[in-house]
């Protein structure tokens, strides 16, 4: 008996089913050959589509988060900092990151990293199933004051409230106009009544923002909301754009043992287990949820020095 002439080509294409439509043939000879049983066969099947899906969506929402470039945090080198280590950035690169609306304040001179890291994190959180938006200080509080003056800063506002997670790249490199507080604490305000978490980068210090925003107190306020939920980290070391010049002469400091130096503290801050030490093979190529260990930081402030 011949088997009945099913148009599997046409099904699989009205059930959006692309990447299966080009692969199954393959499959099937694959079966065939290899005495699989079906359900290795549907198994198989299934989980490339998944995987397929899982890493056309990894594409699709990096690139829309517009990212200037693409780091991972396994492209990090974490021996140029003297204090700062992976397992210090413990939930961040978790999904509690984003479910627990933690903000992150990147501190330091330029080169220190704080873009690449900015973007790492929010990639990780990409992979973890959620979306993100990279701007700058400065396009935001100049996207936002021009809304204002047109009447229209509420529907401007959500494409900065909108996204899991939002890179505020910058914070006090360029002057900014009369109403950067302003603009800026609107959507510090509402992403942290929404505790959607938030990523800064800075070459000023807290106490600085006042002067750069115009307006010591709404500085006060954005940051309080920020580091309601959310940390500090300072980034030191040499540049990594200039370090070949040897121009900085604090390089990292270690203790004699190797361990790095956190004040106050002999071991790390907060040594909790990552996604990142769970697996040692790069960056994690498909979101899966139920393998994510949830771990507490708090809501403590800490600067690490
Ligand atoms: P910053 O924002 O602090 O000025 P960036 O994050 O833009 O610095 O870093 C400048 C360049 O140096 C980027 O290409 C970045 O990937 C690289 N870089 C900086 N620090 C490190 C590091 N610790 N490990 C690997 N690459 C780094
Ligand atoms: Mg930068």
């Amino acid at each position: 008996m011949t088997a009945p002439q099913i148009p599997v080509d046409d099904l699989l294409k009205r059930l959006h089913l692309a990447n299966t439509r080009h692969r199954w043939r393959q499959f099937v000879q694959h079966a065939e050959k290899e005495d699989w049983s079906y359900e290795k066969f549907l198994a198989t099947l299934v989980a490339e589509e998944v995987a397929h899906r899982q890493q056309t969506r990894l594409g699709r929402v990096a690139r829309s988060a517009g990212f200037p470039f693409l780091k991972t945090i396994d492209e990090f080198d974490f021996t140029l900092q003297s204090a700062l280590r992976l397992n210090m950035l413990g939930s961040y690169l978790t999904a509690d990151f984003v479910t627990e609306g933690r903000s992150l304040i990147l501190m330091g001179k330029p080169g220190r990293g704080k873009t690449h890291l900015a973007i790492a994190l929010a990639y990780r959180a990409i992979q973890n199933g959620f979306d993100a938006l990279f701007t700058t200080a400065a396009a935001l509080i100049e996207d936002l004051s021009n809304a204002s003056r047109h009447g229209k800063l509420n529907a401007a506002l959500t494409r900065y409230i909108q996204p899991n997670v939002l890179i505020c790249d910058e914070v006090g490199y360029l002057s900014y106009g009369p109403d950067a507080a302003n603009v800026l604490f609107h959507v510090v305000n509402e992403r942290h009544l929404k505790a959607r978490p938030m990523l800064f980068t800075t070459n000023k210090p807290l106490k600085a923002w006042g002067g750069v925003l115009h307006d010591a107190d709404l500085a006060d306020a954005i940051i309080d909301r920020i580091l309601e939920r959310g940390r500090v980290l300072e980034m030191d070391g040499p540049s990594y754009r200039t370090k070949h010049l040897k121009l900085d002469d604090s390089p990292p400091q270690t203790e004699p043992q190797g361990r790095p130096r956190i004040s106050g503290m002999g071991g790390p801050s907060f040594p909790e287990p990552t996604l990142c030490r769970a697996s040692t093979n790069g960056p994690t190529k498909t979101p899966d949820l139920s393998r994510l260990k949830f771990a507490s930081i708090g809501t403590e402030c800490l600067v690490i020095r």
